[in-house]
């Protein structure tokens, strides 16, 4: 579904991405870990173009999404992204800041959407706060919501950028169980996390960055109890 060939990505003359293969299947979920600053928000931020590339190449259903003339208006709504800070309109109720892209980018019917977006919050046990707006809720529910906004694109392939980091500890779990929801329900993702239970539960392969290489790559299983490098067994150590 999603493939990346050989991409180099820089900031000013520092190399951020160094040459980073990746295939994602289609209901595959994918966890990216290695330690900070070796460049997995860069990476999603790449693979939804929000950085410009120096070479190398990044497909989606077999077309090019990093060549010049790219539609990336397109392209975005079949990628959807979260962040650590969920970013909800604050002037506008949860919603209303659900429905902004399937009725304005997607030119769908308000009737069509809102059935859709109501069905998303009843999945989260937010229905009842569709008409607050975001500063009534808390950060979980936030995110929550944020998710839900992601998904009601219909997106083909959903990307995490350390979703829970920015949460208190007890909101964590009900953002992760969003996202174990989604995973078995067959959502292709990509996840950057720190939560190493949560991605132990979640992943199917596990990709594991240093210094903008992907230094080990394998099947999520396997990584946690057998990791094959030296810099992947120092990294796992840090957490048990
Ligand atoms: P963390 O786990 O801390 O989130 P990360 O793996 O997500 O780290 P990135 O945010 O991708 O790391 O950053 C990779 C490197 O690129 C870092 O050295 C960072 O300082 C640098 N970097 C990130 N964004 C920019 C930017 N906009 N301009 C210049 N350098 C940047
Ligand atoms: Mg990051």
């Amino acid at each position: 579904l999603l493939e990346i060939n050989q991409l180099h990505k820089n900031y000013d003359d520092r190399t951020v991405l160094n040459g980073v293969n990746l295939k994602v299947h289609k209901g595959e979920v994918v966890v990216i870990l290695g330690p900070s600053g070796c460049g997995k928000s860069t990476l999603l931020r790449c693979i939804n173009g929000l950085e410009p590339i120096q070479s190398g190449d990044i497909s989606l259903d077999g077309q090019s999404i990093s060549a010049a003339g790219t539609d990336w208006h397109l392209v975005r709504q079949k990628i959807g992204m979260v962040f650590q800070s969920y970013d909800l309109f604050p002037h506008m109720t949860i919603l209303e800041n659900i429905l902004l892209g399937p009725l304005k980018v997607q030119k769908r019917s308000q009737e069509e959407a809102t059935r859709q977006a109501e069905a998303l919050l009843e999945r989260i046990g937010l229905l009842d706060r569709k008409d607050a707006f975001p500063r009534q809720l808390s950060g979980g529910q936030k995110q929550r919501v944020a998710i839900v906004r992601a998904l009601c694109m219909n997106p083909e392939v959903m990307l995490f950028d350390e979703v829970t980091a920015a949460l208190d500890p007890e909101m964590v779990r009900e953002v992760l169980d969003v996202m174990l929801g989604l995973a078995k329900q067959g959502m292709t993702m990509v996840i950057v996390t720190h939560e190493m239970g949560f991605a132990k539960a979640v992943a199917d392969k596990v990709v594991f960055i240093d210094e903008g290489k992907i230094v080990e790559e394998s099947d999520a299983e396997l990584f946690f109890t057998d990791p094959k490098t030296d810099r992947a067994k120092q990294f796992l150590n840090i957490f048990n």
